[in-house]
């Protein structure tokens, strides 16, 4: 029986390793694919007809090849079927449908400016998801999941929200009751680790080891890949530098803690900033704005955000060296304004070491960053190899 289960299991194993080859490095040809792999011809062979015949592969045309009949080259088919991914931020729901290599099919947003009830958060969110569900094309495997990204401290394995303070949920099996809900496999994970993987995945990120994503929006939150791997800590929480001190007796912060960098560095704090030199209240939209068309108090309040956020940025430098470091949610919009002032704090603040090799980008993937980051999340744990025991 023993021997049965391990075939059982290395033919899984040889299925994943074609299947993500092909995803990332189509098109690619059965004997690329066999040199690379290290399977043998007959197997990989097996491996791609079984794929052509559940339209995860298809042919087309034929490579260049120096002797010989040219090879038969083949492609991933990402619209073998779909995943939602969803961004619960603070006060919007951005729902998005992608295929199989996290592209945007179609997208909704929800504004969430009520109180945060989670039945009927989960409500609105089944609803839409339906209806976008009924939209997309015919597949073959249909919807296969949906990911989803939260401000705070997710329990991954469990799906649940054990405390997000921004949305003032504590311990909601958010995953479960949405997967109820809609009968599909449900990922819940923080936003700034949807984003890394997003970005590691399918945006900037695709060549480099060591990132950071930093989502600055109503808080802020950081997914760290080391070694390609996102870092989830000992109970899952890695990641919570907006959390990080930076003032010992500063402002109070939702968290219970003093001097928390979102308390300086944040959507929220731009606003507090703003009206501090204004003596007016604007949405960070108003301000994004005003600073597009050049007014000094919204260049002022920028340049403060992004003075402190690159004081948080030197710490995770000196403590991760990473070799990208990108800057995602609404507050990347601000763009070389805010980019600036956190490159002058850096070059003051890091060892020369680790700041050396350090890029600072703006998300590529934009406000869709988590989102898509979510729709990757659920690929990755589709696509992924069976588990050894
Ligand atoms: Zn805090």
């Amino acid at each position: 029986m023993k021997r049965t289960g391990d075939q059982a299991f290395i033919k899984e194993m040889n299925r994943s390793i074609v299947l993500n080859l092909l995803r990332f490095h189509s098109p690619i040809s059965r004997t690329q694919i066999s040199v690379q792999t290290g399977l043998n011809k007959a197997t990989v062979s097996s491996i791609i007809d079984e794929l052509i015949h559940e339209n995860l592969a298809i042919e087309v045309g034929r490579g260049q090849t120096k002797v010989g009949r040219r090879p038969v080259l083949l492609l991933f088919n990402a619209s073998a079927g779909y995943v939602i991914g969803i961004d619960l931020g603070v006060d919007y729901v951005r729902i998005l449908a992608t295929d199989l290599s996290a592209n945007v099919v179609s997208s909704q947003e929800l504004d969430m400016a009520e109180p945060r009830n989670v039945a009927s958060v989960v409500e609105r969110i089944a609803n839409t998801v339906t209806q976008m569900r009924e939209a997309l094309p015919p597949s073959n495997l249909g919807v296969i999941g949906v990911g989803v990204g939260v401000p705070g401290l997710v329990d991954y394995s469990h799906g649940v929200v054990l405390n997000a303070p921004n949305l003032s949920w504590r311990d909601v099996p958010f995953g479960p009751l949405l997967a109820t809900r809609l009968g599909l496999p449900v990922y819940v994970d923080n936003e700034a680790n949807t984003g890394a993987l997003g970005e590691k995945l399918f945006g900037m990120g695709k060549e480099v080891s060591h990132l950071i994503y930093v989502s600055v929006g109503t808080g802020i939150g950081t997914g760290i890949i080391v070694h390609n791997e996102l870092v989830r800590g000992s109970q899952g929480i890695a990641g919570e530098f907006g959390h990080m001190t930076i003032e010992s007796e500063g402002l109070q912060c939702s968290c219970g803690n003093h001097g928390c960098l979102e308390m300086y560095a944040s959507e929220r704090a731009l606003i507090h900033r703003y009206q501090m030199l204004t003596k007016s209240k604007h949405s960070s939209e108003d301000i994004l704005a005003r600073l597009q068309s050049g007014e000094q108090a919204a260049k002022e309040a920028v340049h403060t955000i992004g003075t402190y956020l690159g004081i948080g940025l030197s710490n995770l430098i000196n403590g991760l060296n990473p070799s990208l470091i990108l800057i995602g949610n609404r507050l990347a919009q601000a763009g070389d304004w805010l980019l600036h002032p956190i490159q002058q704090t850096i070059q003051t603040r890091c060892f020369s070491v680790p700041y050396a090799p350090v890029t600072i980008r703006m998300s590529a993937l934009g406000r869709n960053a988590c989102a898509i980051g979510a729709a990757a999340l659920v690929l990755h744990e589709h696509f992924a190899g069976p588990q050894s025991a």
